[in-house]
């Protein structure tokens, strides 16, 4: 099969830095990956070393993984829909302002970003907030691009189509500098029917434009379509399931852009929660294979035991 640009959310943590995230992009057989600048759930960031850059830039070259292609993922606590607390909602915006300046530290050029709930303010509200937010972040003509993330429809989440996705991006000042991530678990379960994807992307060049789309979070998802539950699966263990999968992953529609695995950990034991193992390695090789393992899971609690 092709060479496509494949790889997963790896961890990120001060002691290793960066090049501990290319280590374990190396261990999945990766050409590219996604990363928090820190915990996910929290603002607390540490200082970024330099020199642990630099080395782990120089390990990507060696081993043939693009920067361009890597992603930095905004925390998810970040909502820029929500203005209802004023100073909050300052906050967030110099959060993501600060974060766009660790991307450059980096050398990243891209940060996906959840567009946010709006908590009960309404949809046009939310949209109208966000946009606002990110003219307030993108001031500087260059620098990283900011790709909002299709949502999946949970609680008030706003940005689950490609109409709301557009509203706000009609509405950025700095269009170099906004794009869109689709990811396939979401986009199902808001309904997208994505065993037709060439429909799904008819639509998104119609709605947003295709030169809009900025990177792809392959994941199947647990749920039907139109669920707007949010919960990942293992490539191949859900409801989208394998073969659509692969469609999506090659079509040649989206072969220049990074595909992000964010599929779940595999418990220890079946049922058991006090361990769990990263997929990445066996399901970049079923992809690249283009073969379905249905004993992928056992295989993996085998091969990290
Ligand atoms: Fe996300
Ligand atoms: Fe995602
Ligand atoms: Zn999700």
């Amino acid at each position: 099969m092709e060479n496509i640009i494949l790889g997963s959310h790896v961890s990120y943590n001060k002691n290793e830095g960066l090049t501990g995230s290319v280590k374990e992009t190396l261990s999945y057989n990766a050409n590219t990956f996604m990363f928090y600048t820190g915990a996910p759930q929290n603002t607390f960031r540490s200082k970024i070393d330099e020199e642990n850059v630099k080395n782990a830039q120089k390990l990507m070259k060696e081993n043939n993984i693009d920067i361009k292609n890597v992603i930095i993922h905004a925390p998810y606590i970040i909502n820029l829909a929500n203005n209802k607390d004023e100073e909050k909602w300052k906050f967030t915006v110099n959060f993501l302002k600060e974060e766009v300046e660790r991307a450059k530290k980096f050398g990243v050029n891209k940060i996906v970003l959840h567009p946010g709930s709006h908590v009960g303010l309404g949809v046009e509200k939310g949209l109208e907030n966000i946009a606002n937010g990110l003219n307030l972040v993108l001031t500087e003509e260059e620098g990283p691009i900011i790709c909002l993330e299709t949502m999946a429809g949970k609680g008030t989440e706003v940005g689950t189509d490609f109409l709301q996705l557009n509203q706000i991006i009609k509405n950025v000042k700095n269009k170099k500098r906004i794009m869109v991530c689709i990811d396939t678990c979401h986009i199902y379960d808001a309904g997208y029917d994505v065993s037709n994807f060439d429909a799904v992307l008819d639509d998104f060049d119609e709605v947003i434009g295709l030169d809009k789309l900025g990177c792809i979070h392959l994941n199947d998802d647990k749920n039907q379509m139109g669920s707007h539950k949010d919960r990942h699966a293992n490539i191949g263990f859900g409801t989208i399931g394998f073969e659509n999968i692969e469609k999506i992953a090659y079509n040649p529609r989206v072969r220049k852009l990074p595909l992000i695995l964010e599929t779940p950990y595999v418990s220890k034991e079946k049922d058991g929660t006090d361990r769990s193992y990263p997929p990445y390695k066996f399901e970049i090789e079923m992809i690249r294979n283009d073969k379905f393992d249905k004993n992928m899971l056992t295989e993996i609690r085998n091969y990290y035991r």
